[in-house]
């Protein structure tokens, strides 16, 4: 049976197997549509492997192998490195006993209900999400994950649209974010902006439809009422909710191989 199986799961958790998967998907496909990476398109590679290896909160065999991809890459001085040469070394580094990344994926809490809903779309937000929250405890540059993001985005994203309208998102509001807990908020709040255009748009998997997240049941103190009857979001509350939510002790760690 070739068929993916459902896989039962917890829709207020964060699963590890999405972001092993996102990171799969990226790596070995996304990235992989590129024959050569130099200017910018190698600058952005560096920039997000760079913080892959600082922030992502993995497995330790998945973090070796980005800390150890991460100083080899930061190591090439030429100005172009080829596709190839960055799978040689992402391959090799994947059969070493201490560092590996998953073959393959295992959608959990992006699984949609037709193939072509969710998936890595939505695996790549909730990693964007879980970054931008390690870099609040243990970075110290405000912009450098929602950077990479954004370059990573323009670059590499295969949503061509998708990409557009985040950079154009970006290129309005991202200059703001001075602070690391303005990044983390900086980031839910543009995935809301996001939300609330795709709403009721056909990309809308009907069984998981867009809304303004966290929904009350999830987080009703987040959620405020102004003066004059206006919803409005309590920050404080919002940003407690996500330090929270995608903290990585949080993580699950089912339907890993
Ligand atoms: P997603 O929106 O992918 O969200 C994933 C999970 O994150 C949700 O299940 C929820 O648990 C959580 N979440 C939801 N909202 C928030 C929030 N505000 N803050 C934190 N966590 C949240 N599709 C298009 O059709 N057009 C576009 O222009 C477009 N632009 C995109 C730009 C980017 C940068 C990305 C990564 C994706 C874009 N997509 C676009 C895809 C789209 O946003 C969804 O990812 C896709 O439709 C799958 O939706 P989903 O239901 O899995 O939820």
């Amino acid at each position: 049976n070739t068929e993916d199986p459902w896989r039962p799961f917890d829709k207020f958790r964060v699963y590890m197997a999405d972001l092993e998967s996102t990171l799969h998907y990226s790596l070995r496909v996304e990235l992989g549509a590129q024959s050569v990476f130099q200017g910018r398109a190698l600058t952005s590679l560096k920039a997000y492997i760079s913080v892959l290896a600082k922030y992502f909160p993995g497995r330790p065999i998945v973090t070796n192998l980005l800390k150890d991809l991460n100083s080899w890459l930061q190591k090439q001085t030429g100005d172009r490195i080829s596709y190839e040469t960055f799978k040689e070394k992402l391959e090799n580094d994947a059969q070493s006993p201490n560092s590996t990344l998953p073959d393959g994926v295992r959608w959990v809490g992006c699984q949609g209900s037709q193939p072509h809903f969710r998936r890595y779309p939505c695996g790549v937000w909730t990693l964007f999400h879980v970054l931008t929250v390690q870099a609040n405890s243990k970075g110290s540059d405000p912009q450098e994950v929602l950077r990479a993001m954004r370059s990573y985005v323009h670059n590499f994203f295969g949503c061509r649209e998708c990409a557009g309208h985040f950079e154009n998102m970006a290129a309005e509001t991202l200059e703001q974010v001075t602070s690391l807990p303005t990044a983390v908020l900086w980031l839910w709040s543009r995935h809301n902006v996001v939300n609330n255009r795709l709403a009721g748009a056909l990309s809308e998997d009907p069984q998981f439809p867009k809304i303004q997240w966290p929904p009350p049941d999830m987080c009703s103190a987040c959620h405020a009422v102004k003066d004059n009857g206006e919803h409005t979001w309590n920050l404080t509350e919002v940003l407690k909710f996500l330090l929270t939510y995608f903290s990585s002790d949080r993580i699950l760690t089912d339907y890993l191989e």
